[in-house]
């Protein structure tokens, strides 16, 4: 009894101590590992303050890398890409002097473990390669400071357990994966922190602003775009990713103040993924596990395992890896968001964060180093295995593509290339992907589809059939066909016929992806065009060919500009996009309407406006924003929703409102905003706000109800404990669902299939419309492809709605999506549904 009392008053010492912010000294960090050599500055001494103090700049913490990597021959530095905002994305490389200059050799070595075809054996005499990830979402911001200590620690400690590290691994040091989101935090916290601090949670220190930092600077949550490959920072990292492979790959996070700290193993169940080895996170979490729970007992840190967090989708930080033979592991400590907050426990400090996760880190090293026989063999058997048959391989090889849409090919082939999956020419549009190859993983998890789960409660999505996002058209087969010649690049990949100049039409092909952006090309270069609301057949210079709904026509002598500088800006635009242009000397088509048709309807040039800000996604939002920017080269005006009153809807002839709650609209917005629909404007809603536009009755429309449950009827009784778990079921994470299509309405044009996979991650259920031509999408007899739908949602929900809705109002419309047409930016199957809201909505009668 006595000996229980002094341990936990022991205990309590310790979490006092460990949560002061006065003990930060250096000390405080890296105490354990002195002596350190004196030529090389501390972060403090380099910064200016004491790490803790406030938030430290991605900019200040490449100087300090760079100082590092120009001072000690342990450490060299390489700039692996730039963000959107042109902020640098570095890894620091530490090993002993020896090391660092034998890299290529050692580089050479490791990799042949990679290699399933040689048989490397030295699995001790190779150092083991780490990578240490830090800030993935940027307002969880202790990792990146525990980065500077880490670095400074591995470069200038001279403690032999150091020198050990050092002789035993190549250590890469990512301090910041998202520097446009850090800084974005980095300059609240440091603008808002109070002298004394204020720990109180709801100061604005505290309670950062819509759309806050997590996100990079297209509100992209960059720890699930390793799969989908959609910005520089995951496809400058993949790069060097698959260059290096390393063995060991951490990824540091933040979680509720309120928490402790968490590291894996995750929850088993969530986490097993059938594709991932079980000596992953069997063995090697398990040996891993014991180095964490030490270290962080030794300072008297808290923490929890197992009980939480799901590794299953493939594009985190902490599972990517897992699918590259490496152990990859999740680190989540309770944030101080700010520099010192409340808690149940007292309070949390910026500084008691940091060291937490320099703990892990350091830990993780230390692991590795101890164990880096099994992990090279571990590695070694993961790439060995890639080339086995398996009983569960749902095919031999994938077949894709679709031969009218060169350029979405290409853009999923270019997916499939970052992860160096290998792929061939079958012709026709045609390629294949056989399954026993090194990347056989990633070849699953681009193409296998699952509808059946031992879990139905997840962290995120559950279906990634990223063959589905792009509309591929993919089907398996059951046995390996004859491959043809290997696609190394894209480069190639689109080749059209430049077109001819005419005095008479152009016909642009709409069934190309970047048809889109050729045609808000040409409206800003002041051009005249219209589209086809009917297919035929032209007769055009390189003889007859079959146009479909949608096709784009240029009238030549309707333009104000000369037949020459039509020519011009049309060759400009086919060069910039790649699309197949046709130059037509006659009006008079060999089937179906002739050019002068009035079938042929002027297409406006959009203004478009965007809500964002309080109360809607800035997901869905950054993703608008970024097809718009990047691939449309369109701009979009984005109004915060506090300053709705001041807009002058007048200028604008589209409004985008994704999903969020829009229950704080002023009535004075909401009337203006009616009114302006009846004058022929057009609304886009998707998700949430297509169910506020039903329930505000700005569209007219119903949301499909399910059947009541009986309350009154005999309830099973249930343990109290399952209360969470059972209640998550109904909530549709993210799965993938086939929607029939109506192919002859102005929202579907450039749609050859009507059947198309839709993205849906919401409970928004839409009743089809009353007027039988509204219904643009309905999902199918049997929708279901990939991901996780509870039976109640699929039978009673799904079954009696629909995807794309059209409601008139007056001389305009609301177009409501229940679904995401832009999901992380990946859905190129979608995207032109929501594209053509945006350029054709005015056409819609
Ligand atoms: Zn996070």
């Amino acid at each position: 009894m006595k000996y229980k009392i002094l341990a936990i008053g022991v205990l309590l010492l310790a979490f006092a101590k460990a949560l002061s912010p006065q003990l930060h000294a250096q000390e405080y960090f890296t105490g354990k590992y002195a002596p350190f050599d004196t030529t090389i500055p501390s972060p403090a001494q380099f910064l200016g303050y004491k790490i803790g103090e406030q938030h430290t700049r991605h900019d200040q913490i490449v100087s300090y890398f760079e100082k590092l990597a120009e001072i000690s021959p342990r450490a060299t530095i390489l700039e692996y890409g730039k963000t959107h905002e042109n902020r640098k994305l570095v890894m620091l490389t530490i090993s002993n002097k020896n090391n660092q200059a034998n890299l290529t050799t050692l580089k050479k070595q490791h990799l042949a473990f990679v290699d399933a075809k040689q048989q490397a054996s030295n699995y001790n005499d190779v150092p083991v390669f780490i990578q240490l990830g830090y800030n993935v979402h940027g307002n969880e911001p202790s990792s990146s400071e525990a980065a500077l200590l880490t670095a400074y620690t591995l470069v200038a400690s001279q403690h032999p357990e150091i020198e050990t590290y050092r002789d035993n691994s190549v250590i890469f040091i990512d301090p910041t994966i998202n520097p446009d989101g850090r800084d974005r935090h980095t300059q609240w916290a440091n603008s808002y922190k109070g002298s004394p601090l204020v720990s109180d949670n709801i100061d604005a220190e505290h309670t950062e602003m819509w759309p806050r930092g997590r996100t990079n600077h297209y509100w992209f949550d960059l720890n699930r775009d390793w799969l989908l490959a959609i910005n520089p920072e995951s496809r400058g990292k993949l790069d060097w990713y698959h260059e290096w492979y390393p063995n060991v790959v951490t990824d540091f996070h933040e979680m509720g103040t309120n928490s402790s700290h968490f590291f894996e193993p995750m929850l088993p169940i969530g986490s097993i993924d059938p594709i991932m080895p079980k000596e992953n996170y069997e063995n090697l979490n398990n040996l891993f596990a014991p180095y964490f729970s030490s270290a962080l007992d030794e300072i008297g840190s808290f923490y929890f395992t197992k009980e939480s967090f799901d590794g299953t989708y493939p594009g985190y930080g902490s599972s990517y890896p897992d699918l590259q033979g490496a152990l990859a592991l999740l680190f989540e400590q309770a944030s101080s968001r700010g520099h010192l907050q409340d808690t149940d426990f007292g309070t949390i400090s910026f500084p008691f964060t940091i060291r937490n996760q320099y703990t892990s880190g350091m830990a993780t090293v230390k692991a590795a180093v101890e164990n880096k026989a099994t992990l090279r063999k571990y590695q070694q058997d993961f790439f060995k295995s890639a080339f086995a048959k398996a009983t569960t391989d749902q095919a031999a090889a994938y077949e894709f593509g679709d031969p009218y849409d060169a350029n979405r090919t290409k853009a999923f082939i270019d997916k499939l290339l970052k992860h160096r999956i290998k792929l061939y020419d079958k012709g026709n549009g045609r390629y294949i992907v056989p399954m026993q190859q090194a990347q056989k993983r990633m070849v699953q998890s681009f193409f296998e589809t699952y509808k059946t789960y031992r879990d139905s409660v997840y962290y995120d999505a559950s279906a990634w059939s990223v063959g589905n996002f792009y509309n591929m058209r993919y089907k398996g087969l059951t046995s390996k066909p004859t491959l043809g010649k290997e696609v190394t690049a894209t480069d190639n990949l689109v080749q059209v016929e430049a077109v001819a100049q005419t005095e008479y039409a152009y016909l642009i092909d709409y069934d190309d992806y970047n048809t889109p952006a050729l045609l808000a090309y040409l409206q800003r270069e002041g051009l005249i065009v219209a589209t086809a609301f009917k297919p035929f057949t032209a007769k055009t210079t390189s003889g007859n060919h079959d146009f479909n709904y949608g096709t784009i026509m240029l009238p030549v002598s309707r333009q104000n500009k000369d037949v020459n500088e039509v020519f011009k800006i049309i060759t400009a635009a086919q060069q910039q996009f790649q699309v197949p242009i046709y130059a037509a000397n006659t009006g008079f088509s060999a089937k179906g309407i002739d050019l002068g048709s009035q079938n042929f309807r002027k297409v406006d040039m959009p203004k478009a406006l965007m809500i964002i800000g309080d109360g809607t996604s800035s997901y869905e939002a950054g993703e608008v924003w970024h097809l718009l920017d990047t691939r449309v080269h369109m701009p979009i005006t984005k109004v915060m929703s506090n300053n709705l009153n001041r807009v002058d809807l007048s200028k604008y002839n589209t409004v985008v409102m994704v999903s969020g709650n829009y229950n704080n609209m002023s009535k004075k917005f909401k009337e203006n905003l009616a009114s302006w629909i009846t004058q022929g404007n057009t609304l886009i809603t998707s998700g949430t706000a297509s169910s506020w536009a039903i329930q505000s009755k700005i569209a007219t429309g119903k949301l499909t109800k399910g059947a009541k449950k009986d309350s009154t009827a005999n309830q099973e009784r249930k343990p109290y404990v399952n209360q969470g778990p059972n209640r998550g079921k109904e909530r549709l994470g993210g799965a993938i669902f086939e929607v029939d299509l109506d192919l002859t309405h102005p929202l579907a044009f450039g749609y050859r299939h009507d059947k198309l996979p839709v993205y849906k991650n919401n409970n928004v259920w839409l009743q089809p419309s009353n007027n039988e031509y509204n219904t643009v999408a309905q999902y199918s007899g049997s929708p279901h492809i990939d991901g996780y739908i509870s039976d109640r949602n699929l039978n009673e929900f799904m079954k009696k709605s629909a995807s794309i809705v059209v409601s008139p109002k007056g001389r305009g419309r609301v177009v409501m999506f229940a679904d995401n047409p832009n999901f992380r930016g990946s859905w190129y199957g979608t995207n032109k549904l929501f594209l053509n809201a945006i350029f054709f909505g005015s056409l819609i009668d």
